[in-house]
């Protein structure tokens, strides 16, 4: 094992008991899909997340998904049951991690941590507002591009609308001016959303409190915000590692501040894979 994956192992070997590994979802864990609910975690990756949780302080995954699909795709039916305490303990676990994995909904928004569900309830005070600019958005933007419904707003995609950025950021534009939803922009997609301190850093701030060393690794504009907060909680002594996941489509700003670089998801998932073993390898009792 060489290069950067390596030395991403190798950082979260560390010290794993005081280490939080946090991550995106979609083009981090999972490809990009053409459609956002086509996007799957590639394969092994909830199974290989859910050991990583009995092994590492904090394992996460920080998303602007709802809880709902991170639920549905990375805690699968019948293995975690958080309302029930269903997610039993890990005999034999080397660190005082509950041993559960930790899911941010919606920027952290809602989620899952320590096996309990949260909703922040000023979600609910938007919901008007976000249906109204909804509607609005699919009239004013052209038919080809995917209007989609968010907790706190809308996203636009033209992923599968060649030619048409231009005009969805125009109707973006307007959009948000109009409902006062600040606009953020992705790969190939435009979000307005109210509620901007409601963000990949504070849930990324919100995981990694407890520990020492925090890795965040992330594709998109979004994860810039959790990158900024690494820094900062760098200097009040935490040791962080900024990684970013992509090839053509990782924009310039994301890769400029990462201190490491992966070349996608199936990259990702190798270095959850050899973290995986090098770790149970430690766990068991010497011959
Ligand atoms: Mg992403």
């Amino acid at each position: 094992m060489q290069g950067a994956l390596g030395q991403l192992v190798d950082w979260l070997a560390l010290d794993p008991a005081t280490t939080a590994l946090l991550m995106d979802f979609d083009g981090t864990l999972s490809e990009i899909a053409g459609s956002p609910e086509l996007a799957r975690p590639m394969p092994g990756v909830s199974r290989m997340l859910k050991t990583l949780a009995s092994l590492l302080g904090v394992v996460g995954v920080v998303s602007g998904r709802p809880l709902s699909f991170l639920e549905r795709h990375l805690l699968p039916s019948g293995d975690l049951n958080p309302e029930q305490g269903g997610y039993g303990s890990s005999p034999g676990r080397l660190v005082s991690s509950s041993g559960r994995l930790a899911l941010m909904g919606y920027y952290g928004l809602e989620g899952i941590v320590d096996g309990r569900r949260f909703r922040d309830q000023r979600g609910a005070e938007w919901e008007g507002v976000a249906q109204a600019a909804f509607e609005a958005a699919v009239s004013a933007a052209p038919e080809a591009v995917l209007v989609e419904r968010k907790p706190l707003g809308v996203a636009l995609h033209w992923r599968q609308a060649p030619g048409s950025e231009d005009s969805a950021l125009a109707a973006a534009d307007e959009v948000s001016r109009r409902y006062g939803l600040p606009a953020s922009r992705g790969k190939m997609s435009v979000e307005l959303r109210a509620l901007p301190d409601v963000n990949k850093g504070s849930a990324a701030s919100r995981l990694a409190r407890e520990c020492k060393r925090v890795c965040y690794l992330g594709d998109d504009l979004a994860d810039l915000e959790a990158f900024a907060t690494l820094d900062i909680m760098g200097r009040s002594g935490l040791t962080s590692l900024k990684v970013a996941v992509g090839g053509v489509e990782l924009p310039n700003e994301v890769l400029a501040r990462a201190d490491l670089h992966l070349e996608g998801p199936a990259a990702v998932r190798d270095a959850l894979q050899h973290l995986t073993a090098k770790l149970d390898r430690r766990r068991r009792p010497a011959p």
